[in-house]
C-alpha cells in the first residue's frame, strides 16, 4: 500500500464519520418532521402512536406495532437455528469499498436492533381473533428479504397453518430483496408466495399493510398476495417496484409517470391497493371489522354446506327405505 491508497482510504473514513453525523439524531429525545417541519419530544409521539401533530406517520417500532395491534399477551415466533443470512459470502476485494464484507454489516443490524432477521413474527389475538403477524423493520438494513427472512417467514406462515390462526397480518416496510444474496435471495419471491397460497388453501384471511416504502422483489411476490391490502395512511410512498427515474428511463419518455406515482393515493387510484387509513389508530378496527366479516362468511358457507350434505343423505336414505 503506497501513500496515496492510504490517504484514500483515510478520506473514506473521514467521509464516513461526517455520514454518520446526522445518526447521533437518534440518540436525542426530539424529531424532525419532514412534513411540517416542527421538531417533537418524542415521549409525546409515543403516546400519539408516533404521529405528527400535522398527521405525518413517522416508523412505528416494531415492539410497539406489535403491542398495539395485539389485545394483550403476544408470543414472538423466533428466526430458526442455524441459518446462513450471507450465503455467499460477499465482499469486496478492491476498489474503493475495498474490506467491505457483508456479514459485518449484517452484525451491526443484529446489534442495533436485538433481532437475528429483519422480520418479528408474533402470535395473540387481535379483537379476540387469533392471529399471526409478520413485521418488517426498516432498521434492519432498510427491511430486506434475505434468505434468512425468508426462513423465518416460512416458519411463521407454517405456525399459522398449524394452529389454525383466525388471520394473518404482514406489516410491509421493505427495500426488497437482499441484492447481496444472489440467486438464494431471489428464491424467496417464490417460496413467500408458495407460503402465501398454502396459508389461502387453509381459508385464512391474510392481510397486507403498506406502513412504509416497499420496492423491488417484496413489492413484486408476497405483498400482492393477499386479501385485502391496506395503506396505513396518506404519508405512505413509494410503493413500487422501481423508483421514479429508474422507471421513467424504462420508459424512455414514451409515457408520463404521475406525480402520484408510488404513494397511497396513486397506488389507490390504480386499483393496487383496497383501502386507504387516514391514521394508523384505525389499523387494528379496520383489521378486525374486514376478518369478522369474512369469517361468519365462511362460517355460514360451511353451515350451508354442511346442510345441502345432510339433506342429500337424508333423500338417498328414504329414496333406499
Ligand atoms: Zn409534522
Amino acid at each position: 500500500m503506497n501513500w496515496i491508497t492510504r490517504w484514500k482510504k483515510i478520506g473514506i473514513k473521514v467521509k464516513q464519520i461526517f455520514k454518520k453525523q446526522p445518526l447521533s439524531q437518534e440518540a436525542t429525545d426530539w424529531k424532525n418532521c419532514p412534513q411540517c417541519k416542527k421538531i417533537s419530544y418524542k415521549p409525546d409521539l409515543f403516546n400519539n402512536s408516533y404521529i405528527c401533530e400535522c398527521s405525518f406517520h413517522f416508523d412505528l417500532p416494531p415492539k410497539l406495532r406489535m403491542d398495539s395491534l395485539f389485545d394483550s399477551n403476544y408470543e414472538m415466533i423466533d428466526a430458526p437455528d442455524n441459518i446462513d443470512p450471507d450465503p455467499l459470502s460477499f465482499e469486496v476485494k478492491d476498489g474503493a469499498r475495498e474490506g467491505y464484507r457483508y456479514i459485518d454489516k449484517i452484525k451491526k443490524y443484529r446489534k442495533a436492533t436485538g433481532q437475528k432477521t429483519a422480520l418479528i413474527c408474533a402470535s395473540g389475538n387481535i379483537s379476540n381473533l387469533s392471529a399471526v403477524v409478520v413485521c418488517f423493520n426498516p432498521k434492519f438494513g432498510a427491511g430486506r428479504f434475505g434468505p434468512a427472512e425468508n426462513e423465518h417467514f416460512l416458519k411463521a406462515a407454517n405456525f399459522a397453518i398449524q394452529k389454525k390462526v383466525d388471520i394473518w397480518v404482514v406489516v410491509y416496510q421493505s427495500s426488497g430483496i437482499d441484492v447481496h444474496t444472489g440467486v438464494t435471495g431471489l428464491a424467496g419471491m417464490t417460496k413467500s408466495i408458495i407460503a402465501m397460497n398454502e396459508i389461502k388453501k387453509n381459508n385464512i384471511p391474510t392481510f397486507c399493510v403498506a406502513a412504509r416504502a416497499t420496492a423491488g422483489g417484496t413489492y413484486a411476490s408476497s405483498f400482492f398476495m393477499h386479501d385485502f391490502i391496506i395503506v396505513e395512511s396518506k404519508c405512505v410512498e413509494n410503493l413500487l417496484f422501481s423508483g421514479k427515474r429508474v422507471t421513467a428511463n424504462i420508459l424512455k419518455g414514451t409515457d408520463q409517470i404521475p406525480d402520484d406515482f408510488g404513494t397511497g393515493p396513486g397506488v389507490m387510484k390504480s386499483g393496487l391497493a383496497d383501502i386507504t387509513l387516514e391514521s394508523r389508530k384505525e389499523l387494528k378496527e379496520t383489521i378486525a371489522n374486514l376478518a369478522s366479516i369474512i369469517l361468519k362468511k365462511e362460517e355460514s358457507k360451511i353451515s350451508n354446506e354442511e346442510e345441502i350434505e345432510n339433506r342429500e343423505s337424508d333423500i338417498k336414505v328414504s329414496s333406499a327405505s
